[in-house]
């Protein structure tokens, strides 16, 4: 069997050891920091689904209120002179945004919502021209990017029966090899405009290198981006480091943002005073010395702020500030640390049920993914999902045959990966 290089190789299989862990567990008080979806007899649930819509902060409403409050009491004058002014709210998200991703302040900004950040990082950084006009994806990708893709290509002329490139699993294989995708680049490099991966496989929960990505695009003179909607608050993302071009996430999955909240979007600083990259503007990307004076001819701010359009929706940033406050005061580093310990500790457990009904196709190296399992299930039987559900285990099933659990390290515990597996068990027995 598989050893993990890094997990301590003394996992047990009881409850006792589960509640131990969660004892020595150093983030175990920050689940009394959110709201636990209860089952109709109060009980909590054994929460597994925040890679899709994270759980919402016990502070997140209080935020939300001072802004309400604010907009009761100030109406317009809350632009400048609210508790936190409306005119300035999203630079408070900047630091904490940088930190979670890797990134230098200059380089982050919130602004819009996910799908709609990657048309506009395409405005500026999918530049087809006669000869080189093809996009690289997963095979697999979330379909909302596949979507904006091969729209792109059909706005600037393109069928993407020719112009979309899937990187695909081999024959037999759920994963993806980087060895694939290099021959792809030496074969159609030079077609290639763009690359566009999901940092974090949504289906697999495999974890790409994205600094090795980016090489490999730039060395074939390619723009290399990421769809980091399942990466942002869940693994290290490193991004200024990757030296990717672009990259956007959503901050309702492991951020907690709240549902449809808005999104994150990094541009790498080489690209941060370069006002001859084509975009789609806005008042909200001209300079805030002269943005109210109103006549000025446009003259773009630097750095991803640059991007933004309008003034943003505030209520929803609250919840965003309100989120990134725990971030900061954990620090995403201990976040990562317990999450390869808890996801390590629920691997464990499935591989001692010892069933050959399930099968866990996310990579197993600890830096290869983040804190999701996909589980994939024999002959897609998709009745162990609800079963499951109906067990207190709120996980989701993804067609074709995978239910995907994500223990989150800030709100998850032992116990709950114990319980959870445990109730499987039951179900797999009976
Ligand atoms: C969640 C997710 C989306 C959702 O896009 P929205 O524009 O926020 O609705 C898109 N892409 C990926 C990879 C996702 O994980």
């Amino acid at each position: 069997m598989y050893e993990n290089p890094i997990l301590v190789a003394n996992y047990q299989y009881s409850l006792e050891y589960a509640k131990q862990q969660d004892q020595l567990d150093e983030l175990s008080q920050y689940r009394n920091s959110f709201h636990i979806p209860k089952d109709n007899k109060g009980n909590d649930l054994i929460y597994l689904t925040g890679n899709s819509l994270g759980l919402q902060p016990k502070v997140t409403k209080s935020y939300i209120n001072q802004e309400l409050e604010d907009w009761a009491n100030l109406g317009v004058d809350g632009h400048t002179k609210a508790k936190n002014p409306w005119l300035h709210y999203h630079e408070s998200l900047t630091e904490n945004t940088a930190k979670i991703v890797g990134a230098k302040p200059i380089e982050v900004v919130t602004m819009n919502s996910l799908t709609a950040n990657l048309h506009f990082m395409m405005a500026s950084f999918y530049k087809p021209t006669k000869t080189r006009y093809k996009i690289v994806i997963e095979s697999d990708a979330f379909p909302s990017d596949k979507y904006a893709v091969e729209s792109q290509l059909r706005h600037h002329g393109y069928s993407p029966n020719d112009g979309l490139i899937l990187w695909k699993p081999r024959k037999g294989e759920e994963l993806l090899r980087h060895e694939d995708l290099e021959t792809i680049l030496q074969q159609q490099g030079d077609s290639i405009a763009l690359i566009l991966i999901g940092g974090v496989n949504y289906y697999t929960g495999q974890f790409f290198d994205l600094k090795r990505i980016s090489t490999l695009g730039h060395h074939y003179g390619c723009k290399v981006g990421f769809d980091c909607a399942h990466g942002a608050g869940n693994v290290d993302l490193k991004l200024h480091d990757s030296g990717a071009d672009f990259a956007v996430w959503c901050t309702y999955k492991y951020l907690n943002s709240g549902p449809g909240s808005l999104s994150g979007c990094f541009v790498h600083e080489r690209h941060a005073y370069n006002k001859n990259l084509n975009r789609f503007a806005g008042w909200w990307s001209h300079n805030k010395d002269t943005r109210f004076n109103m006549r000025q001819d446009f003259n773009v701010l630097p750095g991803a702020e640059g991007w933004q359009l309008s003034n943003p929706p505030i209520l929803s940033m609250a919840a965003i500030k309100a989120s990134l406050a725990i971030f900061n005061d954990v620090g995403i580093a201990k976040i990562i640390e317990k999450s390869k310990k808890l996801t390590g500790y629920f691997e464990f457990l499935l591989t001692q049920l010892g069933n050959d009904t399930i099968k866990i196709i996310t990579p197993k190296h600890p830096n290869e993914r983040g804190c999701q399992l996909s589980i994939q299930v024999l002959r897609a039987d998709k009745t162990l999902h609800h079963k499951l559900t109906k067990a207190g285990v709120i996980s989701d099933w993804r067609e074709p045959d995978v239910i995907r659990c994500a223990p989150v390290p800030l709100y998850n515990s032992f116990q709950d990966v114990y319980n959870a597996v445990e109730r499987l068990r039951t179900i797999l027995n009976s």
